[in-house]
């Protein structure tokens, strides 16, 4: 009898470290998988955005597959589930729609449509693009100025102030910037974080549609970092914009 307790301690012995090494093995394969997803980058990084572990004290992001689809895969501003693309191809043929690039000029200067015009039903609300934003500009004044770029009558590039009404301006983790314009109501403040969720406000016929005989549509521009605008048509998707305009508002390492 006593041959056979010790035996089965001893199996029993063996059968707890068995369990334990396959636990282990387990638990490192995941890991391994998790560490395999995680993409590490600097300031100086051409690259998204996403954690900041405050207990290093150089900044760096942490990038993974995950935050690149949540927080970049842009969406209609009408919260009506369309993407982005999906939002171009419906609103873009339109006999009204002045795309990007439409020519305004007048005898004082040449400028261009720096956004798109998109035609919807006065009073419709307006979301954010991405599940992530922070408000950088906000009006609430009809008669709100814009300074936008232009061209004068010697050749020179130039600025003149145009008036967009009652504007919200979003910032998004990829580093640039929406612009919704002609507004009815605003319901955002300065430096308020949005998610896609977020009512920012209505569209409306403020700023200088009022003249134009146009109905009420959404101005919707994209702006990268250094305030220049783009065709919202050929940016659907993250190619490698900058992100440190979006860090100087996260002001990371502060803490
Ligand atoms: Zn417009």
């Amino acid at each position: 009898m006593k041959i056979k307790t010790s035996v089965i301690i001893r199996l029993l012995i063996a059968l707890v470290l068995v369990t334990i090494i396959f636990i282990d093995t387990i638990i490192i394969r995941q890991l391994n998988k998790k560490i395999e997803n995680i993409t590490i980058l600097t300031y100086d990084s051409d690259s998204l955005v996403a954690f900041t572990p405050k207990s290093n004290n150089k900044p760096m992001i942490v990038v993974t597959p995950d935050f690149i689809d949540k927080y970049t895969k842009y969406q209609s501003p009408f919260n009506d589930d369309l993407t982005f693309n999906e939002l171009m191809e419906k609103y873009i043929r339109n006999r009204w729609a002045d795309q990007y690039g439409t020519p305004r000029s007048n005898k004082e200067y040449r400028r261009i449509h720096e956004g798109i015009d998109l035609y919807v039903p006065e009073n419709t609300p307006v979301y954010p693009l991405a599940d992530y934003g922070i408000v950088t500009e906000v009006s609430d004044n009809p008669h709100y100025l814009i300074q936008v770029e232009c061209t004068n009558p010697e050749g020179e590039i130039d600025s003149v102030k145009v008036e967009y009404g009652k504007i919200v301006r979003i910032l998004y983790p990829e580093g640039i910037e929406s612009v919704y314009a002609h507004l009815s109501e605003v319901f955002v403040e300065l430096g308020q974080e949005v998610n896609r969720n977020t009512k920012v406000g209505l569209t409306g016929r403020t700023g200088n549609i009022r003249n134009s005989g146009k109905p009420s549509h959404l101005h919707m521009e994209l702006r990268y970092d250094d305030n220049k605008s783009f065709d919202p048509r050929y940016r659907l998707r993250f190619k490698g914009s900058s992100i440190k305009h979006f860090l100087e508002f996260l002001k990371i390492g502060e803490n």
